[in-house]
């Protein structure tokens, strides 16, 4: 089956990158800074120890493999090809227990329903032309009562102004061109399709920057970056 809910150019924007993935002051230095805070939130909910879990959208394996290192079996999926393989050597550099594959979440939940016990999915919604769909299959591949995680950008114009302007222009935190206003989730939104597939909210926070002190938090603030946890309901 070939992915249908997939922008090409998307893959190839991120696959373009794949060797400075894990360079640590490169294009994603975002991503490792916030994946401390990812991983302290998703723990509030999930025991990782010894769980099956698949991380969608995984790039190079930043969360992934911070999942593994809690113990969990994690499984991490892309559709670049690139990501793959950077996720892959560095799995064996740093010989954490985490396996990567190619597929789409949808394809994965047509073959292996209900097999996991928790389910990630980071910064990839805003990414996709329907999110709907890789919502429905993050709620299709959890087994009843397992918790799905999502973070995405909210379309309010707080994060234009800090999420675009800010920090692609002025401070230069990503390279330009990495987010498009219009594909960013209002926590609404997010929560509506998530309850249509069978996800119960749970609690949800924002990840602000703090350009000053140069550090993120989580805090009440979900104007602009948001993670929020779900509960299959059986
Ligand atoms: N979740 C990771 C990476 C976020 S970057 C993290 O937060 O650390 C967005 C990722 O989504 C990229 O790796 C890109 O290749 C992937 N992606 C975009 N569209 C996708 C799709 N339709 N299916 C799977 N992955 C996709």
């Amino acid at each position: 089956m070939t992915a249908t809910n997939v922008h090409l150019h998307e893959i190839h924007k991120f696959g373009s990158m794949a060797e400075r993935w894990w360079d640590l002051q490169g294009e994603f230095k975002t991503l490792h800074d916030i994946n401390p805070l990812r991983l302290q939130f998703i723990q509030q909910y999930a025991d990782l120890a010894g769980k099956r879990i698949v991380d969608v959208g995984c790039g190079g394996g930043i969360l992934t493999e911070g999942l593994a290192k809690q113990g969990a079996d994690a499984l991490g999926i892309d559709l670049s090809e690139d990501l793959i393989d950077v996720a892959d050597l560095h799995g064996l550099e740093t010989g954490v227990n985490a396996h990567y594959q190619k597929i789409s979440v949808e394809e994965l939940a047509e073959q292996q329903p209900e097999s996991f016990d928790h389910v990630t999915c980071m910064e990839m919604l805003e990414h996709v032309p329907d999110a709907g769909s890789i919502i429905s299959a993050c709620a299709k591949l959890v087994k009843p009562n397992g918790m799905v995680f999502f973070s995405t950008l909210n379309r309010h114009p707080k994060a234009y102004l800090l999420a675009i302007a800010a920090a692609e222009y002025v401070l230069q935190m990503l390279p330009k061109g990495t987010h498009d206003y219009k594909t960013f989730i209002k926590p609404s939104e997010l929560s509506q399709s998530a309850r249509a597939a069978g996800l119960e909210l749970q609690g949800m926070v924002g990840i602000s920057y703090n350009p000053i002190t140069k550090q993120f938090s989580l805090g009440k603030d979900i104007d602009v970056n948001y993670i929020a946890a779900f509960k299959r309901i059986v």
